[in-house]
């Protein structure tokens, strides 16, 4: 992919994001794996869009929500910085 880029920023970020989703998949049942991914394809890849899921999501009740919306924010915030693509999507 000519528009795959990524930075040691990038790959930080997604070993965070994986970490996290590791983390709360671990401890979550299906439902709320499902309200989340379904939430998470539905935005569009802005930091307001991130902001948007957690209202969107209320069904996803993660033990750690803040780290993923922490990671989350953080990806979004360095590709509207660096026009990078931090290449992530969640995963079941
Ligand atoms: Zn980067």
């Amino acid at each position: 992919m000519s528009d795959f880029v990524s930075c040691q920023e990038c790959e930080a970020i997604v070993q965070e994001l994986r970490d996290a989703y590791a983390d709360a998949w671990s401890f979550s049942g299906q439902e709320s794996k499902d309200a989340w991914v379904a939430t998470y394809k539905m935005i569009g890849g802005t930091e307001e869009d991130a902001t948007r899921a957690e209202d969107l999501a209320p069904a996803a009740q993660f033990r750690e929500p803040l780290r993923i919306n922490r990671a989350i924010h953080r990806k979004f915030a360095h590709e509207a910085r660096s026009g990078h693509k931090v290449p992530w999507a969640p995963e079941y």
